[in-house]
């Protein structure tokens, strides 16, 4: 499949339409996505009439935005205006949501064309794609394993080459995770840059939206277009999206480099190898390798787990059959709320809210919510520590390569184990993101994870550039 700086350069030319392109997606959508589960719905019409409107402005002379005419998935936690939006639970079946999510708005005004809802982990909670209301999503690279996840349809879509954009969400590391598993960039924003404003909220101080593409290049384009300030979302930055793709190849002479053992230390061999590779790439370029160790990072996911399920539970209360979607009926309002939502959520989302009521009930607030809170704080003061010696961290971002299917589904420990490395980040709120670096047990693709201070994102893309570039892409 043509990158989508390819296809966007092609359409401005007349070398190939949006509505050509568009087709090319559609096909490889139905060769594949019965055996792999990626789309829980695709917009055909809509994705028609789009093309065909970017191709309509080009036949009149018009200019036309920097994503004209290239095909994107979203995950089905972002909300497009009348079409189904589920987060693959069976509490939103039926659901269209009346308003668009900023991210979608600025993509049609980019000229992209939405094809489509990905599979996800019921409410982003999880790390497999397994954890969806309607079945799981398979690793287009080798089906009996799983994409990883929450984003797992949106990272499939781009493995698969069905379009070579996506959008995911990460919370504790649904972007970078998947983008590892699937061999591709995945990119987690600093906290505000993207407008969350119509992202289905899971832990809303967490929770960024996030590009997901097969070179570094197509990434900063996709996230230099949803990026800004959006005055629809109170937490987002200021200022305006920052220039990216004019930094790509910036390189990273003269940059200090943090190797940290605790984002290496526990993960397979071959992981480990591809790290120690990536250093050796970044240094072979003229930055300076810093082996360092930030021990907070091994409270991350004790305290994340506290953290999102405490977020979520009040953010999951509003599905209460009465405003959404799913409703079972009953003898009174209580009864019907208990029906509805014991029929509508599965089994990680209840003991997800069951997790985080705990946490938050009087009596064990302190103890439980409290205490995490303060691990978010010494997170953050870690973070800032390091990058008062060092421009950018490197690691690992997951522990192993894609793993099979169910291997972990009756371990929800085990499960949460696979987020290890990316959860730091979202608790301080920084910028990170995963590229392609080697291939591990059965060939199948290792990611490393670069991970920068708040607004770093040029940074980031001009390291892992560095390293596509050694990897001869
Ligand atoms: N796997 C983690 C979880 O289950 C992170 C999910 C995410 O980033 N949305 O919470």
């Amino acid at each position: 499949m043509k990158s989508a700086e390819q296809i966007v350069r092609d359409v401005r030319s007349g070398a190939t339409t949006a509505s050509a392109e568009l087709d090319d997606a559609l096909l490889a959508v139905k060769a594949r996505n019965e055996e792999l589960n990626v789309f829980l719905y695709v917009d055909e019409e809509g994705a028609r009439r789009q093309a065909e409107s970017v191709d309509a402005a080009i036949a009149r002379g018009e200019s036309v935005g920097p994503l004209a005419g290239v095909p994107i998935a979203l995950k089905d936690n972002l909300c497009q205006r009348g079409i189904p939006t589920t987060c693959s639970s069976r509490i939103l079946e039926g659901w269209r949501p009346p308003y668009s999510a900023t991210v979608v708005d600025r993509l049609l005004a980019a000229g992209a064309v939405p094809v489509g809802k990905t599979n996800l982990d019921e409410f982003a909670m999880g790390s497999s794609t397994e954890n969806s209301a309607f079945g799981p999503t398979r690793n287009p690279l080798d089906p009996t394993r799983v994409p990883g996840g929450s984003s797992g349809g949106s990272a499939a879509a781009v493995a698969a080459d069905m379009t070579p954009l996506a959008l995911g969400s990460d919370t504790g590391g649904s972007i970078r995770q998947p983008a590892a598993l699937c061999g591709l960039i995945g990119v987690k924003p600093t906290y505000g840059l993207v407008s969350r404003y119509g992202l289905i909220a899971f832990a809303s101080s967490l929770d960024q939206i996030g590009p997901f593409a097969k070179n570094v290049t197509d990434a900063a384009m996709l996230l230099e277009a949803i990026a800004g300030h959006d005055e629809m979302d109170s937490t987002s930055l200021p200022e305006p999206a920052p220039s990216l793709v004019a930094h790509i190849n910036d390189g990273v002479a003269g940059k200090r480099i943090g190797l940290v053992r605790d984002l290496v230390d526990g993960a397979d061999e071959d992981v480990v190898q591809s790290v120690l590779r990536a250093a050796e790439a970044l240094a072979a370029e003229g930055a300076t390798i810093v082996e360092l160790s930030i021990p907070e990072f091994r409270l991350g996911l004790s305290a994340y787990y506290i953290l999102a399920p405490a977020e979520a539970s009040s953010n999951l209360a509003r599905y209460d059959g009465v405003r959404y979607g799913l409703r079972v009926n009953a003898d009174d309002v209580t009864a019907m709320n208990e029906a509805t939502r014991t029929a509508g959520f599965g089994d990680e989302v209840k003991r997800r809210i069951m997790l985080g009521t705990y946490a938050l009930s009087a009596g064990y607030y302190d103890a439980y919510y409290g205490q995490a809170l303060k691990v978010r704080t010494m997170m953050i003061s870690a973070f800032a520590n390091a990058y008062r010696d060092v421009d950018l961290l490197l690691g690992a971002t997951t522990p192993s390569v894609a793993f099979e299917l169910g291997s972990k589904v009756s371990d929800p420990m085990a499960m949460y184990l696979s987020d290890i490395f990316t959860i730091p980040t979202n608790l301080a709120g920084d910028a990170a993101l995963s590229v392609p670096f080697g291939t591990g047990e059965h060939d199948l693709p290792i990611g490393v994870q670069l991970l920068g201070p708040g607004r770093s994102e040029a940074k980031l893309f001009a390291a892992a550039r560095v390293l596509e570039i050694a990897e001869g892409r």
